[in-house]
């Protein structure tokens, strides 16, 4: 069975020696740096789900290319129930872990893929799609942990790609040789990639002839000669730093989210792994398969999860409080459940509407339209759902003390008796609900949740393309029976 134990994936790790910098340090270890160990811990956990046989159903398919059962984050929809299942999957695996599954990027961009380089071969002769093939295989068989890594344009905004002084602000071709490409760049905010075993690369400055450097996708494995990642360092790392027991935390074991720049310094990428080379016209498409795929996931799936944990927390703390029959508060937590699932009716319908594209290609993507809705719906839904949880948790999510106090025999007492709200409930009970309602409010959730898989206004750029206004403007003429033009 081409499924890793927690276990096999740990040791698996241990043989990558990717070069890790946080906090101005080199990271020697990540599984033990106590906010890298938080990424390790979310991976380990997907490949404990798909033994479990109570979530094996949602975490593993048939794939047909290996004939094996395999982790649906390794797996291309090839039908409208598989990007139901993928939706369902985001759902879950985010109520678990209260943060990113970091394997959905690589999960989004394998669809991408797939569609595109089967496009490219049709239309150009290309062999991409076979190649891509194979990688999948490799990664199914091995059940790798694949992260994802969109390369933004990171020169002058008001520039055009060529016009950049430094050449290598977006991710460029450096050599092309018998054997493989060499490429230089970075991308900023990746999520949890130094804990994986691969990376899959997607272009995003080429849109124009000579931009053919640009139009590059590949994967690598994560510690390739030449790749350098560089850790975000929050006050949330500090606090882990600085924990005794990770039970003081907000989400103790998975962490708030992990991200990094990744450096690509002169890094080689044999043929067998590069999937776009030169051929700018097919970037765009890279990237839209990408995006509406992504934006279901971001917007109608994992956001979903998360805000199963607040609406959560948020009632309990109802409880603490003895405020179950405060009117607005029971208000407030229905808004956040409609928010909750109109976020989830997005993903689905992103699911449920989608199709094969392109025609003969057997992969499945999701509706344009619905995707980059999901997207925009949660980007203030969640925020909403963000104020409403600060409402009802109150002052105490963000001036709470440490939980190091309930060991402190010098106000420990106190501590009990003032913030147990008067109720039976073990105040390190209550306090920790509000220490989640922290994480969640008052952490880079608000932020993360607006910017992950793309600005809003890069949505808006995509929906308006997908919006059909004739249909709409037709309707109207019929019912008016309007004339036409003279
Ligand atoms: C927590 C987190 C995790 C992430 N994980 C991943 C990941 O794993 N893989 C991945 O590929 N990406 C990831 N991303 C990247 C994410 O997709 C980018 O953050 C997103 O594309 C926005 O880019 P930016 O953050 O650079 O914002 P910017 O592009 O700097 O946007 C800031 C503002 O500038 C505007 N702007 C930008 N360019 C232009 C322009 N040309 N013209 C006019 N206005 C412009 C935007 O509309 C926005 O208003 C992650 C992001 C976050 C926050």
């Amino acid at each position: 069975m081409a499924l890793m134990t927690p276990d096999q994936f740990e040791e698996s790790l241990k043989v990558l020696k990717p070069r890790v910098f946080m906090n101005g340090k080199v990271v020697e270890n990540i599984l033990e740096n106590k906010n890298t160990r938080t990424v390790v811990e979310a991976n380990k956990a997907s490949y404990a789900w798909a033994l479990d046989p109570d979530y094996k159903d949602i975490m593993t398919c048939y794939s047909p290319l290996i004939d094996d059962d395999v982790n649906r984050y390794t797996h291309v929809s090839a039908s409208i129930d598989d990007l139901v299942k993928k939706a369902e999957a985001g759902t879950f695996t985010a109520e678990m872990l209260g943060t990113c599954i970091y394997r959905c990027v690589g999960y989004d961009a394998f669809h991408s893929l797939a569609s595109t380089c089967w496009e490219m071969d049709k239309d150009l002769g290309t062999e991409y799609h076979p190649r891509f093939l194979e990688y999948l295989k490799m990664v199914q068989r091995k059940d790798l942990s694949v992260a994802g890594a969109l390369t933004e344009p990171r020169g002058k905004r008001s520039q055009k790609t060529l016009d950049w002084p430094d050449p290598y602000l977006s991710l460029k071709l450096v050599d092309k040789n018998k054997d493989g490409i060499v490429v230089r760049g970075a991308k900023i905010n990746i999520s949890g990639a130094f804990a994986s075993h691969e990376l899959v690369v997607l272009p995003q400055a080429a849109h124009f002839k000579g931009e053919e450097d640009y139009a590059i996708a590949f994967a690598t494995p994560t510690d390739a000669e030449g790749i350098i990642y560089v850790c975000q360092y929050s006050p949330y790392s500090a606090e882990r730093d600085q924990a005794d027991d990770i039970e003081e935390l907000g989400n103790p074991v998975y962490g708030q989210r992990e991200t990094s720049m990744v450096i690509f310094n002169n890094v080689f990428v044999p043929w067998e792994r590069v999937f776009h080379c030169g051929e700018y016209n097919y970037s765009l498409k890279l990237v839209t398969r990408f995006a509406k795929t992504h934006r279901m996931t971001c917007g109608g799936t994992c956001k979903v999860g998360f805000m199963n944990q607040i609406i959560g927390a948020c009632k309990l703390i109802q409880e603490y409080k003895g405020l179950e029959k405060a009117a607005h508060i029971n208000d407030q937590l229905m808004e956040m459940v409609v928010l909750r699932e109109t976020g989830r009716a997005c993903g689905m319908a992103s699911a449920t509407k989608g199709a094969e594209e392109p025609s003969g290609s057997g992969v499945f993507l999701p509706d344009e339209l619905m995707s980059n809705v999901s997207k925009l719906n949660i980007c203030n839904a969640f925020w909403r759902t963000m104020a409403l949880a600060g409402d009802i948790g109150g002052g105490l999510i963000v001036t709470m003390p440490s939980l190091k106090e309930l060991k402190n025999p010098e106000v420990k007492d106190y501590v009990e008796e003032f913030y147990s709200f008067g109720s039976d409930e073990p105040t390190e009970n209550i306090l920790k609900t509000h220490k989640l309602l922290q994480h969640w409010t008052a952490g880079q959730h608000g932020v993360a949740t607006w910017h992950g898989a793309g600005p809003v206004m890069a949505n808006k750029i995509m929906l308006q393309r997908a919006i059909d206004y004739e249909h709409d403007k037709q309707i109207v003429k019929k019912t008016l029976n309007l004339k036409e033009n003279k």
